[in-house]
């Protein structure tokens, strides 16, 4: 997988914790092959990411598609 390299990031709530978790913002072509398969038409996805309980979520900025997701305990 390359590095993703963040636009842009701010600090959100983890909605899993509540903790301080990040927010990032990527160009989706950086996901072009998780997407090859779908209609997207998305420009950005968002990836949020917490430390603290291992919470994970990629998600397409207009459309809410998950492309990702991982929640420790589930
Ligand atoms: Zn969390």
């Amino acid at each position: 997988m390359p590095e993703l390299k963040p636009l842009s990031s701010q600090q959100v709530r983890c909605p899993h914790c509540g903790a301080i978790a990040d927010r990032y913002f990527l160009d989706i072509s950086q996901f072009s092959e998780q997407l090859a398969d779908k209609n997207v038409s998305d420009n950005f996805v968002t990836r949020t990411v917490c430390d603290h309980c291992d919470y994970l979520m990629v998600l397409c900025s207009k459309s809410d598609m998950v492309l990702e997701a991982y929640m420790a305990g589930f």
